[in-house]
């Protein structure tokens, strides 16, 4: 199933290029108070609300995706996991250009482990990408990221893809420069998420997913996950041994070479494989 947010708050199930408006499945989630339960609400519940949604399908009042703005499919995640050069060409083009690449942040991912990125900075492909700091170089990253579904606390990797919701694109808005990562990533609007959650059912192996990220109609990046140097079970089951994932986390889980700048007027197409295509502007922010 690919289950997308889009307008303002509406839930919607993507067919072909329709959307099919099934916000009223949100209703089955429970009313909560303070102090809410860590995660998403709606991933913690995905099965339950994936039950309502095929009853309310078929009644269902369809738009046409052309005309929606795309949220990102999560709201609410509690952090943003992302492996830092994690396919073999792009360490190379890292390494190969020290006044680009700050040079102490260019190691093996083996050495410096994951980072995280603020989930303040979350936005989906409908709301664009706000550049701050116009004057240095601003980064387009696509990388496919994978969702949380249920908690999980040290989990080992055989078991690891049992806690996948499902899989979206992901571009890691990056700011070069000496700041730590945490810092350059975590810009308002630098983590963009979509086009939509597609469920795990429908990607029984991520790691052979073909994708593409093109600016302005040029194709800068095209990779496959089967190029991972640490694949999607270890990265989860690394970053559960340090902290417990919940339902809605992301883990972005790295980028391959052709990484380059954008600037306020450009427009990124990032597609992939098994999921989908989609569309962000780039302004400048206000
Ligand atoms: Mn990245």
């Amino acid at each position: 199933m690919r289950i997308c947010r889009f307008n303002e708050d509406r839930l919607g199930v993507v067919e072909g290029d329709e959307i099919l408006d099934v916000s009223e499945a949100a209703t089955v989630l429970p009313v909560l108070r303070w102090p809410l339960p860590r995660g998403d609400l709606l991933i913690a519940n995905l099965p339950r609300v994936m039950e309502e949604i095929e009853h309310l399908r078929a009644g269902a009042r369809r738009v046409p995706l052309s005309s929606v703005r795309l949220l990102s499919p999560v709201a609410n995640p509690t952090k943003i996991a992302a492996a830092p050069v994690n396919y073999l060409k792009h360490l190379q083009e890292a390494e190969a250009d020290a006044e680009t690449f700050a040079r102490h942040h260019v190691r093996k991912i083996e050495e410096v482990g994951i980072f995280l990125k603020a989930s303040s900075s979350l936005v989906g492909p409908g709301e664009g990408v706000a550049i701050r700091f116009p004057d240095r170089r601003n980064d387009h990253e696509i990388e496919l990221a994978v969702v949380i579904g249920r908690t999980c606390d040290r989990v080992p990797a055989e078991h690891a893809l049992d806690y996948v919701a499902g899989y979206a694109i992901a571009v890691d808005m990056t700011l070069r420069g000496p700041e730590e990562r945490s810092m350059r990533k975590s810009i308002d609007s630098y983590s963009v998420l979509g086009p939509w959650l597609v469920t795990a059912d429908e990607i029984p192996d991520p790691a052979r997913l073909s994708f593409e990220l093109g600016v302005n109609g040029e194709v800068r990046q095209n990779a496959n996950t089967r190029d991972l140097v640490i694949g999607i079970p270890q990265l989860i089951a690394w970053c559960s041994s340090f902290y417990t994932l919940y339902p809605g986390d992301v883990l972005m889980t790295g980028t391959p070479e052709g990484v380059g700048p954008v600037a306020p007027g450009d427009r990124i197409l990032a597609s992939f494989e098994g999921i989908g295509r989609m569309e962000v502007t780039v302004r400048a922010a206000e």
